[in-house]
């Protein structure tokens, strides 16, 4: 699953719980449940990397969206709920750079387990995150209007 996806998804939940430590492990639990749903995989001999690039680039421009367009009471919440939703896949950067995962093998390959991945669906996985997106700035955006409209 695309990281910018995970993003999107980490923010609504970190939106919806009450304090910052439930949103970092709702974040972390929804993770694993995105990865189980079918989504894009690389072929092993494929070259994955430019899509990575990609996908990380656009995955720290939406954390910057998402804190922008976040009330500012609940940023730590919404921020918990992003971090715990992305920080399983620092197995990725971390071997890719250093040659190591942070996590244990068996977190690793349970992490491995749950994929379900095709090479085909790309295309899909984009839109999909295009639409999540659009959604999570919206109710983030639309949370801080009503919140600004209960202040006098
Ligand atoms: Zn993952």
């Amino acid at each position: 699953m695309l990281v910018t996806t995970h993003v999107f998804v980490g923010a609504l939940i970190g939106l919806a719980m009450p304090n910052p430590v439930s949103a970092f492990a709702a974040g972390a639990s929804s993770h694993l449940a995105l990865d189980a749903v079918p989504h894009w995989g690389p072929l092993p001999e494929a070259d994955w990397y430019p899509v990575a690039r990609a996908d990380g680039l656009a995955g720290l421009s939406s954390i910057l969206t998402c804190a922008v367009v976040t009330p500012r009471r609940r940023l730590p919440g919404v921020l918990a709920g992003i971090a715990g939703s992305a920080v399983v896949d620092m197995d990725k950067p971390m071997g890719y750079w250093f040659g190591r995962s942070p996590w244990p093998g068996w977190f690793d390959r349970f992490h491995v387990w749950v994929q379900r991945e095709a090479p085909t669906r790309l295309p899909r996985d984009v839109a999909v995150c295009a639409v999540v997106g659009g959604v999570t700035v919206a109710v983030l955006w639309l949370s801080g209007r009503q919140a600004r409209a209960r202040c006098p």
